[in-house]
């Protein structure tokens, strides 16, 4: 319609035009908490002329900074974001039964911390995405932070002597955590959180790497499978930014459940959960073949790879 013919039309009509314009730009797009887009961040623009209205659901007008390309409320009154919360299975039962696991093998203290830090990310990731609230979304971006953090503790700490509690890293790393949370409460920044938690994983990152180059060279398949698949999870998490209309339209023509495999972020808690628990794995691989225990890969039912700890030391 053009605008001439937009401007003599009845004033209710082009207010609801204006909302509904308005809902079309929101869609998929980081806010920032006042209901403003944040410019410096690729969304989803491209496509405003088919994103969905904004659904409403049991929990109410989200109040997220962030809203993923997922539509909201299309699957379940009660979950939001549907595949993107459902997905998180991966990233909480695998640790509670590897927490369980160390446990039982008398692991340290850190290694049961990584595996139930990566099970509350995981437990916060499912309230984020089902609720669309900004306290849940805390629960989700805070223990990322702390989990990377604890995850950063072992990888660094690994050559020291058994059972050692290294008191300077653990400071260094409360100090950046703490720092963290207060900057971000005070800012809702999104990409101030993503930068963070990117410079922890790359710290993470070049360890990892540093350790399976020069000191222990045989744990290079699990340190790659790892690192790969983290990787390819952050690929998809970027396209599900960047191709927002383009997945919604195929999403649209497909059927249901094919069209769920276009829910790329959904995939992102996927490969970054898989990728976050053989990162575990290559850390207590690294730190008991330091300390000369006997580390063994089992798959549980022939698939899912888990590490036991036998309980004699190699002479
Ligand atoms: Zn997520």
């Amino acid at each position: 319609m053009s605008r001439t013919l937009l401007s003599v039309l009845p004033s209710p009509i082009r207010r609801r035009r204006k909302r509904r314009r308005k809902r079309g730009r929101g869609a998929g797009r980081y806010r920032s908490c006042d209901g403003t887009t944040n410019p410096l961040v690729p969304t989803a623009s491209s496509s405003s002329s088919i994103m969905a209205p904004a659904a409403q659901g049991y929990w109410g007008r989200s109040t997220s900074t962030i809203d993923w390309c997922e539509e909201n409320y299309v699957v379940s009154f009660y979950i939001a974001e549907f595949w993107n919360t459902i997905s998180n299975l991966i990233m909480i039962l695998p640790p509670i039964y590897g927490a369980i696991q160390a446990f039982r093998d008398g692991l340290e203290f850190r290694y049961i911390c990584s595996f139930v830090g990566l099970a509350v990310v995981g437990v916060g990731s499912w309230c984020f995405h089902m609720t669309l609230q900004f306290k849940m979304q805390l629960m989700d971006e805070l223990p990322m932070i702390y989990s990377t953090c604890v995850f950063l503790y072992c990888l660094f700490e690994c050559f020291k002597q058994e059972n050692k509690i290294g008191l300077f890293p653990i400071a260094l790393l409360s100090i950046f955590s703490i720092s963290v949370s207060a900057l971000y409460l005070q800012w809702k920044e999104p990409i101030f959180h993503q930068v963070m938690y990117g410079i922890l994983v790359a710290c993470l990152v070049i360890r990892a790497i540093y350790i399976v180059t020069w000191v222990y060279p045989w744990l290079r398949p699990l340190c790659y499978a790892s690192l790969g698949i983290f990787l390819l999870g952050f690929v998809l998490w970027n396209m599900d930014n960047f191709y927002c209309g383009t997945l919604r339209y195929a999403r649209n023509n497909l059927p249901p459940v094919v069209g769920a495999v276009t829910q790329l972020h959904a995939w992102w808690h996927i490969f970054t959960g898989v990728g976050s628990y053989l990162h575990i794995l290559l850390s207590m691989q690294i730190r008991t073949t330091y300390l000369k225990y006997r580390p063994k890969v089992k798959f549980l039912c022939g698939v899912w790879p888990t590490l036991h700890i036998e309980p004699q030391k190699m002479s």
